[in-house]
């Protein structure tokens, strides 16, 4: 009825079933490792996740898993439609859709089972039959994306099923970046590092907030971004006090300093990066403010390596600001994994006792924010590596580099 679990006869039969050019163009097959472990023979990256999600459900108990999480359907499966879900259980998967994605699903998920619902139908109701099909007795739901509503019209209608909230399942296997999603968020790190060298080339005293994030966007399209990672925030003097300050028609010339916080998406990954420009008069506080915040930064980015826990990472950074005595000024946390989502795990905060690994992608952004003054935050994005760490981010960020008169 489902396709079969990623057997070595399973996955063979299925490769076979893809165009060639299809195989080929989906590379992370690791021949060398395949050819020593024949259960890792011709399973891409996909069926990877999904295999190493099962192991997560036998741990948890389950019988399956219902993923409604957009992001997650997409990390298991590569289809980038929205409005489906996957029904994931110990043997076999299938997506949830509709008769708009039907070719979208032929051409990004090759071989994985759909189930389109007829119009009319809903995909709750389309979830209710494959759940019943599958006789699961102990299925998991997604807490963090189900509603409370389609929760109890499942929980009314399976009644032979035992429905538990998970959290986080596919989150976790989220956290640890492949090769291609690292080379992915690379690309969408040199896009807006390149959006950015433009905008800082032709800013001028007259362009408001506005102009300046409408500009920043278009560079970053004109560069070959899919777009924003997330609307940017620009923030002219006392306005970047506001941690996320929306643009306006401030213009920019009117005070001593900007801070700009904008990423680009390539692919589907996402880059995000904070830099302060001064662009009026350069006073003891600012230098002296901007070069704490420096200090904190490079503490954080130096404390990164595997095992280290992120609230450690967070407390580098957060002891440099309480020693110069900007302690209740910087009220957020270090930093934020990124990746399909511009926030994602790991959290980078106090009381976050989860030890960095390897292949993780991680912000640094510590910040002072001092009302009615302005505000300074300075954001790399960091790749956990074997051995310690790499920023991913390059763009100038010592004091006399903000200076753009
Ligand atoms: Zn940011
Ligand atoms: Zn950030």
């Amino acid at each position: 009825m489902f396709l079969a679990e990623a057997t070595q006869a399973g996955t063979r039969a299925q490769a076979g079933t893809r165009p060639a050019a299809t195989l080929y163009a989906r590379p992370p097959i690791d021949w060398w490792h395949a050819s020593l472990n024949p259960e890792h023979t011709f399973m891409d990256r996909y069926q990877t996740r999904r295999k190493l999600l099962r192991k997560l459900l036998r741990k948890e108990q389950l019988d399956g898993l219902l993923v409604t999480n957009f992001k997650n359907v997409t990390y298991l499966t590569g289809f980038t439609g929205d409005d489906s879900w996957l029904l994931v259980t110990p043997r076999e998967e299938v997506i949830l859709s509709d008769f708009r994605y039907t070719e979208q699903l032929d051409q990004e998920c090759p071989g994985l089972r759909q189930q389109i619902r007829p119009s009319g139908q809903t995909i709750v109701e389309a979830a209710e039959k494959v759940i019943e099909a599958a006789k699961c007795s102990s299925l998991g739901i997604e807490g963090r994306s189900l509603t409370v509503a389609v929760h109890e019209t499942l929980a009314e209608k399976l009644k032979a099923v035992t429905l538990k909230t998970t959290a986080d399942l596919v989150e976790q296997l989220r956290e640890v970046k492949d090769a291609e999603e690292i080379a992915e968020t690379r690309r969408a790190v040199r896009l807006a590092e390149r959006a950015f060298a433009v905008l800082r080339a032709t800013l001028t005293p007259d362009q408001t907030e506005k102009q300046v994030a409408d500009r920043l966007e278009h560079q970053l399209r004109l560069f070959g971004a899919a777009g924003c990672s997330f609307p940017p925030i620009v923030a002219a003097g006392a306005r970047a006090a506001l941690p996320h300050a929306r643009p306006d028609g401030q213009v920019i010339g009117d005070a001593d300093l900007l801070l700009v916080d904008w990423g680009a998406q390539s692919g589907l990954y996402k880059s995000d990066l904070t830099r302060v420009l001064v662009t009026g008069k350069i006073s003891p506080k600012l230098e002296r403010i901007y070069g704490v915040v420096l200090k904190a930064q490079a503490a954080a980015v130096d404390a990164i390596r595997p095992g280290v826990l992120a609230e450690d990472v967070d407390a580098a950074a957060r002891s440099v600001i309480e020693k110069a005595g900007f302690g209740p000024r910087f009220g957020h946390s270090v930093g934020h994994g990124i990746g399909l989502d511009i926030h994602e795990r790991p959290r980078m905060a106090i009381n976050q006792k989860v030890p960095l690994r390897a292949g993780m992608v991680v912000t640094v952004e510590p910040g002072i924010y001092v009302p009615g003054w302005g505000g300074i935050r300075i954001e790399d994005d960091v790749l956990v590596t074997r051995d310690g760490h790499e920023v991913l981010s390059n763009v100038p960020k010592e004091f006399s580099d903000a200076v753009v008169q």
